[in-house]
């Protein structure tokens, strides 16, 4: 699906588009990077904000939307010169229909805007593929240290204070980036274990003295650029500490190669082991669709699990299953209603059909309600209406629109309790751990068709650099 400005403007797991002072209505208090630098940045100076926007991951953005959000933000940027900074909320894997590398792009513009001695501090998320386009125009960067991303308004709380100590001491002389020769699967990137907890911690005590940053960020293989992948970049006031800081992050990430692994089973082994496993647990088995999380463009409609949920009769809840019009007929038919309907793969993903059966209604909602769990707490959530549909043990979340199965809350708002089932199946590949790991039984994770691809040798990159290894060593059985 491609990302039109229509996605952005009306909103739904994310506040809709902000323009000028609606930015700080809408971010601020919240759990965004742009949310925690509002908070930190010295009452001191005075915020002209520009524009703030955000849509779930997924295909291409659009040339009219990407040129529309750019034009805007450079166009209030130009009537407010002189400035003296600009702060950036950026999320770093975006590609745009003409624009690879979409966000070196934009930061291209803003620099031009501004011209060379005004600094640009940005922050971005773990997932970024930082570019050199991205170095060359930035003053200073901060990137997520957590995945799954709990430390969404901390980052932008460390560029606040980042761009704080620039305006004091002046721009940094020294930039390198340095590009890790391997990709690494969104599975194999979580910071709650090593490697990458190891990593982000080095990262973390490499900057002070002369390192103004030193980041890491895991890259994100489903968007098609030639510096796609993980890499890591310094900013600093000495040639020789900048270059001794990456050198050595780089030779920890390279060294480490053999340790980036996980487990990856077959819808049928997921639910067989899941089951075998909550025969004697009293905490809930989850098992991840990770192909299908809309958090990496995944559809939130595939049908893959859930045909093996029902196949082997086991006892469990699928969520978040996107589909509208099961949701309306839900809705129309009533609770307790039998419902003969096809649901899901309503967008011609490879390998995915859609699922017919007879559903009995039990429950519904208008999908709307705050996130409270440890994930990205705080967060107003509108789906549209939403109903849980059952077929024998299986029950289906499904909604409206699409939303990664991050907060117990999903569940919760329609009057599930996540913690009384026995297989939670969930459409999300790491951010679920955040808040629904501490009441799991076991983790298992799925490989299902759907349009997130885990595996990079999968993808027809057109534009991927020619030297890059697909998966790291240890993932090479996948
Ligand atoms: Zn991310």
């Amino acid at each position: 699906m491609k990302t039109d400005y229509a996605y952005y403007a009306v909103g739904g797991e994310f506040p809709p588009l902000a323009h000028g002072q609606e930015v700080i209505e809408r971010t601020k208090g919240a759990s965004f990077g742009m949310s925690g630098f509002l908070d930190t940045i010295s009452p001191t100076h005075t915020l002209e904000p520009l524009l703030w926007g955000h849509a779930g991951a997924g295909g291409y953005i659009t040339d009219e939307c990407f040129e529309r959000i750019a034009g805007e933000l450079i166009g209030r940027l130009s009537t407010l010169l002189p400035v003296d900074a600009v702060y950036l909320d950026l999320h770093g894997a975006m590609c745009s229909e003409t624009f690879p590398d979409a966000e070196g792009e934009l930061l291209r513009r803003v620099r031009a805007s501004v011209g060379s001695l005004i600094p640009i501090v940005i922050s971005l998320d773990y997932h970024a593929n930082i570019t050199a386009q991205m170095v060359e125009c930035t003053d200073g960067m901060a990137v997520y240290l957590t995945y799954p991303h709990i430390d969404r308004q901390h980052t932008g709380s460390r560029a606040a204070r980042i761009l704080m100590r620039v305006l004091e001491e002046g721009v940094p002389q020294h930039r390198l980036l340095r590009r890790i020769p391997f990709l690494l699967p969104l599975n194999f990137q979580c910071t709650l274990i090593d490697p990458s907890k190891g990593i982000v911690d080095a990262s973390v005590a490499g900057e002070g003295g002369d390192v103004l940053n030193l980041c890491y960020a895991a890259g994100f293989p489903p968007s098609d650029l030639s510096e796609c992948g993980p890499a890591v970049v310094c900013h600093g006031y000495s040639q020789r500490t900048v270059q001794a800081a990456i050198d050595k992050l780089e030779t920890m990430v390279i060294e480490r190669e053999v340790e980036f692994a996980e487990p990856l089973l077959t819808p049928d082994e997921a639910v067989s082991d899941a089951m075998s496993i909550a025969l004697t647990a009293d905490r809930p088995v989850i098992i991840a669709d990770t192909q299908d999380n809309p958090g990496c463009g995944g559809t939130g409609d595939t049908t893959g699990l859930l045909d093996a949920l029902v196949r082997h009769d086991a006892d469990a809840i699928l969520c978040v299953f996107t589909d509208a019009d099961a949701a309306l007929a839900a809705h129309q038919a009533g609770i307790g209603a039998q419902l003969t309907i096809a649901i899901g793969a309503k967008h011609n993903v490879p390998g995915v059909e859609a699922f017919k059966a007879k559903f009995e209604v039990t429950h519904l909602s208008a999908g709307q309600f705050v996130t409270t769990g440890r994930s990205i707490p705080g967060r107003q959530i509108n789906l549209g209406p939403c109903a849980v549909i059952r077929i024998g043990g299986v029950s289906v979340f499904v909604s409206s629109k699409r939303m990664q199965a991050y907060d117990q809350d999903i569940l919760r708002h329609i009057g599930i309790e996540p913690d009384k089932q026995k297989i939670l199946a969930l459409k999300s590949t790491c951010h679920f751990r955040a808040d629904f790991d501490y009441i799991a039984e076991r983790t298992l994770i799925a490989i299902a068709p759907g349009a997130h691809i885990v595996d990079p040798r999968a993808y027809p990159y057109r534009h991927l650099r020619s030297d890059v290894k697909l998966l790291p060593s240890s993932g090479e059985g996948l």
